[in-house]
This record gives structure tokens, C-alpha cells and sequence, in this order.
């Protein structure tokens, strides 16, 4: 017999998790290394949260068990949000807190999918995607985009992929790893060919509020109201507050979904932190200058990042329009000779860059994109151009 069950030994370690934190080694021994790993803004979570934060720990009501679907009014006040913000309204009864969006991610893949059960993933992915899915018994069916046509999906190659036993899509718009945001159009043409199909999409917003250079984000069940029905939205306070060691998410679904989901929720991890949640509905409820500030940031970094690596020879890039993520192609680096070495694979170019220039980037590889790397955009400006000139002189040497 196996010591460990076949269903769990088969999840692959979270391949960012494991560049942050060989970076993170190397930076406890005292390697000057550039983090270009990490998936989390590098801002304090705005004053005014973690104050609600610290008058929450001293408030004996949040020492004890509360509603394992979440405290009522987080739920109210996530509800409130997504109207305001994404023009979806829903009632509190379609919220479900969870802890961070990665829980609401694996509960709705868990709820929705039969053994066998199919769904659509556009690559590049977010690495946890397929996980979750077979970890919930289904099948994950990646569909492969092009950096010429910005990693878009189209719905012809959504059709081509669609079997007896698809019953869900897939769609992140702000893509984490490319940065790829969907314009209403598209959005509702894919929104459409689901709903005609009788398709179940689980959508995740996380990287909505970071959109930059006067694109608009969108949401699918806005769209294509028919598909509100079979739509889940997953979301959370971790990115657009600079939130992600608090651990809050959220779905919002149907109403049995939810309470669906909320079930399996009370028998795994019960409520989220009493603690985090009351910092969630501040966050959610007060003042939003934060947001703006930190995409303002972002949006600097964003473009300087891509001026930087589009001067270097051998890379490709799509401009990203959302999220805190460059996705460029090295395509052409790899192959090379680069300080001796000839990486066959970004996975090996990635180590070779760690070592030999002391800058962590994620391969492709983690994506299901051989070929490219994800370079986050969320440190510090000088650390930035610190580290991609680190990339440019190596790579010329
Ligand atoms: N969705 C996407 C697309 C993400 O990039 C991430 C974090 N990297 C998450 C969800 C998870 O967010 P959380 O920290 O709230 O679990």
C-alpha cells in the first residue's frame, strides 16, 4: 500500500512558491538576489485595515466560532462591492468567504465536477488551476494561446476542445501569468458559446482593479446575464489591498453552489479568521484611495518593465494590460551559450539566471508555456531595473 494516496502524491509543489523560496534562501545567506518570483504586492496593507485588524483582536465576539459561510456582513459588504465595482448585483446569500481566492477556487471546482468531468483552461495558467481540478476528480483540458495574438482565447479553439464531458470554462481575466485582459467583445462571444453549450464558468476577477493604460475590465455574468446561473466568480481582498498573508477570499455564485460549497467549508476549515475578515470589510467598506495609488505604481513599473525587456535581444513581448506580471518570450535566449551553459528548456535558463545573475524568474514551464517566464512587477522600481539589467548583460555577455 502507498504511503501516500495517489490523489494527493500526484500535486505537483506550487512551482512559485518554490522560485520565491529558493530566492528567499539565497537572500538569508546574503546573496544580493532580485524576486521577481513573488505573486504579491510589496506595499503595506493600507493603515486604516490593519487598525480595524488590531481593534478586532481586542473585541471578544471574533475569539469565538462565527458562520462557517462567513461573518453576514463581509458577506453583505463583498456583495455591496461587486455591484459597485463590476456592476454584478447579487445578494449576500451568493457570497461565500473563504481563506484566500485559492480556497474558493478548489471548492468550486469541488462542488461542480464529477469524476471525469471536463474543463477548459486556456494556457498560460495560473499553476494552481489544474490542480484543484484533478485534485476534484476532473480533467483539466489546457487550450494553448499565442504571445502574436496576446495570449487571447479564441471561441473556435475553445469549440475544437469542447467534448461530451466539458462542463466547465476556465476564463482569468486579468490573466495571471500574462497579464492578458479580455475586452467586453470577446468576453461575450465566449460568454455566449458557453451558455449556448450549456457550460458552467468559473471566472476569477482577483486582478480585477489592476487594469492599466485606460483598458476596462469586464465581468462575464454582467455580459451574458443568461450565464449568471452556471457562473461562479471568484475573488479576494489579497491583491487590490495588498492583502495576501490575510487570507481572504470569496465566491459568489447560485445560491446552491454556494451553499453547496459553504457545506464542504464546514467540515474543512470552518470560517475564515475572525481577525481578517473584520479586516476585509474594512478594507472593502472604506476609503479606496489605496487602490488607486498602488495600480498608479503598478502601472509605472509595468511600462518600465517592458521597455527594459523588449531592448533585449532574444525577447518577445506582449504589452500586459492587467495584473502585476511580464510574460515575455525567451525563446530566443534559449539554446544559447550563456556563461558556458546551454540552457534546452526556460525551466534550465530560469536556474541559470538565478545563479549565474542572482535574479529568480518563474519558467514557463509552471504555465503549461515552455519557452517564457513570468516576471513579476510588483517590487520596488529600483530593484526592477536592477534586476532586468542583471538579465540584458547576461544575456549579452
Ligand atoms: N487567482 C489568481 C489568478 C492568482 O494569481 C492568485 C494568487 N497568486 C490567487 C487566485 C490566489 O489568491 P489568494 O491569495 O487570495 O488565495
Amino acid at each position: 500500500m502507498n504511503r501516500i494516496s495517489r490523489r494527493i502524491a500526484a500535486i505537483a509543489e506550487s512551482a512559485t512558491l518554490a522560485v520565491d523560496a529558493k530566492a528567499k534562501a539565497l537572500q538569508a545567506v546574503g546573496e544580493q538576489v532580485v524576486n521577481f518570483g513573488a505573486g504579491e504586492p510589496d506595499f503595506p496593507t493600507p493603515s486604516h485595515i490593519v487598525e480595524a485588524a488590531a481593534a478586532a483582536c481586542r473585541e471578544p465576539r471574533n475569539y469565538r466560532y462565527t458562520p462557517a459561510a462567513g461573518l453576514p456582513e463581509l458577506r453583505e459588504a463583498v456583495a455591496d462591492r461587486t455591484g459597485r465595482d463590476s456592476g454584478y448585483e447579487v445578494v449576500p446569500a451568493q457570497v461565500l468567504i473563504t481563506n484566500g481566492a485559492k480556497q474558493a477556487i478548489y471548492e468550486a471546482f469541488a462542488t461542480l465536477l464529477d469524476p471525469g468531468d471536463e474543463v477548459i483552461v486556456p494556457a498560460p495558467f495560473w499553476t494552481t488551476y489544474p490542480e484543484a481540478i484533478t485534485l476534484s476528480g476532473g480533467v483539466p483540458v489546457a487550450v494553448s494561446t499565442e504571445l502574436a495574438d496576446d495570449f487571447r482565447v479564441s471561441v473556435d479553439a475553445l469549440e475544437a476542445a469542447r467534448t461530451e464531458r466539458t462542463k466547465v470554462l476556465l476564463l482569468v481575466s486579468p490573466s495571471n501569468p500574462t497579464g492578458t485582459v479580455y475586452s467586453s467583445s470577446e468576453l461575450e462571444d465566449i460568454g455566449r458559446w458557453a451558455d449556448a453549450h450549456g457550460l458552467w464558468v468559473v471566472t476569477d476577477e482577483i486582478y480585477g482593479q489592476l487594469v492599466y493604460g485606460g483598458v476596462e475590465q469586464h465581468s462575464l455574468p454582467v455580459l451574458v446575464p443568461e450565464l449568471a446561473e452556471r457562473t461562479v466568480v471568484i475573488n479576494g481582498v489579497a491583491k487590490t489591498y495588498a492583502m495576501t498573508g490575510w487570507r481572504v477570499g470569496w465566491m459568489v455564485g447560485p445560491m446552491d453552489i454556494v451553499k453547496a460549497a459553504a457545506n464542504l467549508q464546514s467540515h474543512t476549515t470552518s470560517n475564515v479568521g475572525n481577525v481578517s475578515q473584520r479586516a476585509a470589510l474594512a478594507a472593502l467598506t472604506g476609503d479606496q484611495s489605496s487602490v488607486a495609488t498602488m495600480r498608479d505604481a503598478f502601472d509605472r513599473r509595468r511600462r518600465r518593465m517592458v521597455d527594459l525587456l523588449s531592448d533585449i535581444p532574444g525577447v518577445a513581448i506582449a504589452e500586459p494590460r492587467g495584473a502585476f506580471y511580464c510574460f515575455p518570450s525567451l525563446e530566443g535566449v534559449v539554446g544559447r551559450s550563456v556563461r558556458g551553459r546551454i540552457s534546452a528548456t526556460t525551466l534550465e535558463l530560469a536556474e541559470v539566471i538565478l545563479d549565474e545573475a542572482k535574479v529568480a524568474v518563474v519558467p514557463g514551464e509552471a504555465f503549461g508555456a515552455p519557452g517564457f517566464a513570468r516576471l513579476s512587477y510588483a517590487l520596488s522600481d529600483d530593484d526592477l531595473v536592477e534586476g532586468v539589467t542583471r538579465i540584458a548583460k547576461l544575456v549579452a555577455e
